[in-house]
């Protein structure tokens, strides 16, 4: 095997944090595409020259995405890397694997690949880092036979996504793993066969503490929320105030709007004018709980800053009941894609084609009435223009909240 200097690559190791030089050399001394791949990123750093060639189509029968063309412009120089080709697979709902399975996974790829992968890729997916064309097929027929599945790459749905939900979390209010393993199975066509104008990627997270980052990073945000009253155990609240928590100014201080009191005695939430954050709920466990009535918030159109800036995703729907089989859901899904399809162009994402057109005329393609909610940006007018009959009824719907305690949110 080569050994390649690389002192440019030796900084990156220096300090008290893990490194990605270090993980990449300790496959490099078994694996020569490892190796290479070593002594090409060393070179890339010395004459600052990317020399990576994006493109090619290369994949297996029969799908469209899951594998990304790689290929090095100076494979005679590193032919561990003149091909260098990106295998994502699709990864289970919360990310729970078994140790064998794991095994398998990396058993496969370092027969097949460089061994080198990334847990988990921004979507979600398991990425494989560098094999070859020829390589493909066989690493897709034995990850196929075991179960494994490939994950969605160009203009398609991305690999749906989500957070631990109820598998290990409290604060899940529906079944995040449920409804991404049911959307993943519904859509296997949109996953596997590239047919939107660009990436449409779907993330599912239980609550507001939104541990998959979806509201920044998925073109569908489906965020768990409830309807109605945080419930309260007034005695856990005593005791977390016995035992040193200084209620003022840790929960009710810190409430983004202003929606909570606190005397010495009682702890009270103005449930009308609560934005369902998560925080008191997160720093007072045993005392608060998310309502009886719970569901999820969609919201649309984040993305990085690719073509124009980068957006956070829109309220969209309010509230949602997610049961299974999600018919609402994925009827709405298939109206936002037909309107996207009937009006972005080529590499516009939802988020720049309702930007254009309007949330207006998206709501009233995809059959969702204008709510209060959807609003452009935190603190700001909604998009619609109200008027005083709108307002009137609104404030009807609140008093008739507050005094019934039911809230249609
Ligand atoms: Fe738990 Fe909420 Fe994080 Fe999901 S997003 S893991 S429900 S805290
Ligand atoms: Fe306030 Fe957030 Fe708690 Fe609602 S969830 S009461 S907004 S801190």
């Amino acid at each position: 095997m080569k050994k390649y200097d690389t002192p440019l690559l030796d900084e990156l190791e220096k300090g008290p944090w893990p490194s990605f030089v270090t993980e990449m050399k300790k496959a490099g001394q078994k694996n020569e595409m490892a190796n290479d791949a070593v002594g090409h990123l060393e070179k890339c750093f010395k004459t600052r020259i990317g020399y990576w060639k994006h493109g090619g189509i290369v994949g297996v029968l029969g799908y469209g995405g899951g594998v990304i063309g790689r290929y090095s412009e100076i494979g005679d120089e590193f032919p561990g890397v003149a091909h260098f080709h990106t295998v994502r697979l699709n990864q289970p709902s919360g990310f729970f694997y078994t140790t064998k399975a794991l095994r398998e996974i990396c058993d496969i790829w370092d027969k097949y690949g460089s061994g080198l992968t990334n847990m988990h890729g921004s979507t979600g997916d398991i990425v494989l880092l560098g094999t070859n064309t020829a390589a493909l097929e066989p690493i897709f027929a034995e990850y196929s036979s075991r179960g494994w599945d490939l994950g969605g790459s160009g203009s398609d749905l991305r690999t749906p996504s989500c957070c631990v939900g109820p598998g290990r979390c409290e604060w899940a209010n529906y079944d995040t793993l449920d409804v991404i393993y049911n959307l993943t199975q519904e859509y296997q066509d949109e996953l596997h066969r590239p047919m939107f104008a660009y990436k449409f990627k779907i993330k599912a997270a239980g609550c507001a503490c939104d541990c998959v980052a979806s509201l920044a990073r998925a073109d569908m945000s489906i965020i768990g929320t409830w309807k109605g009253d945080i419930q309260i155990d007034q005695a856990e609240v005593k005791n977390y105030a016995a035992n040193g928590m200084d209620i003022n100014s840790e929960i009710v201080g810190m409430c983004p709007t202003e929606c909570m009191s606190y005397d010495g005695g009682e702890l009270k939430i103005d449930n009308a004018n609560c934005k369902r954050c998560m925080h008191c709920i997160t720093k007072m466990t045993k005392a608060l709980q998310p309502g009886a009535e719970r569901g999820a918030t969609i919201c649309i159109g984040s993305k990085a800053p690719i073509v124009v800036g980068s957006l956070l995703s829109w309220v969209v729907v309010p509230f949602i009941k997610l049961e299974p089989p999600y018919t609402e859901l994925k009827e709405l899904i298939r109206k936002i894609w037909d309107w996207w399809d009937d009006n972005a162009k080529p590499r516009e994402r939802i988020g720049e084609v309702i930007e254009m057109k309007g949330m207006r005329s998206f709501l009233e393609a995809i059959g969702i009435d204008p709510q209060p909610q959807q609003i452009k940006e935190p603190r700001k007018d909604p998009f619609m223009f109200y008027t005083d009959e709108d307002i009137a009824k609104f404030k009807a719907n609140e008093a008739e909240e507050k005094k019934t305690g039911v809230y249609k949110f």
